[in-house]
């Protein structure tokens, strides 16, 4: 599996990092050994001095799909969660400063977390979809699904014009503002709505 992730898709999150707006979804891969194994801590690497956390929204592909129609995406995801798109935000600095690719900063062991996933009940209701994450029992992101740039469905839509989707593959949809900084010892809690959809520590 793959995991794919948009940048920039919150007017407020793309104006805090001093970025472009984007005319289309602008995305970047992070492989499946990204993925923090469920239970495990995060732990932090030695090759950053700033990893900051990014909370998104997170499908799943529920079928395999590739130039997939935005009015027929709906079917092509099938639950949904909350994730953390860890980021080396020194490493990117520097990538972006020299034109490089991402990986670096983006696709590295841990980098992504991913809740417990649930169903999407009534796909009328994309559009509103609350989500958050407390840091040591405080809030600080406080996402809504309205307020992305790109919708899922043009997200996945976009995606899948240039890369096949396979069934089991998640796709991250980007953070709101309010990214910031972890360290040793913090604890992250991830909501979807009101749930606790992932809560792990930072070793
Ligand atoms: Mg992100």
């Amino acid at each position: 599996m793959k995991i794919v992730c948009i940048g920039r898709n919150y007017l407020a999150h793309v104006r805090e990092l001093d970025n472009d707006l984007p005319s289309e979804p602008m995305f970047f891969m992070k492989p499946e050994t990204a993925l923090l194994p469920d239970g495990d801590p995060f732990v932090y690497p030695d090759f950053s001095h700033e990893i900051h956390y990014e909370t998104e929204l997170v499908l799943r592909i529920g079928k395999t799909g590739r130039n997939i129609a935005e009015n027929e995406a709906s079917g092509y995801y099938d639950t949904i969660t909350v994730g953390i798109d860890f980021t080396a935000r020194d490493l990117q600095g520097q990538c972006k400063a020299r034109g490089f690719p991402w990986e670096k900063a983006k696709a590295f062991d841990g980098s992504a977390v991913v809740g417990k996933f649930q169903e999407i009940k009534n796909s009328n209701n994309q559009k509103d979809i609350a989500f958050g994450m407390k840091l040591n029992g405080e809030w600080k992101q406080q996402g809504h699904s309205r307020d992305m740039i790109f919708s899922f469905n043009k997200i996945v839509s976009c995606i899948s014009r240039f890369v096949t989707l396979k069934e089991g593959d998640y796709v991250f949809t980007g953070t709101p503002q309010g990214v910031g900084p972890v360290k040793s010892g913090d604890v992250l809690e991830l909501f979807l709505e009101k749930e606790t959809v992932c809560r792990f520590g930072v070793k």
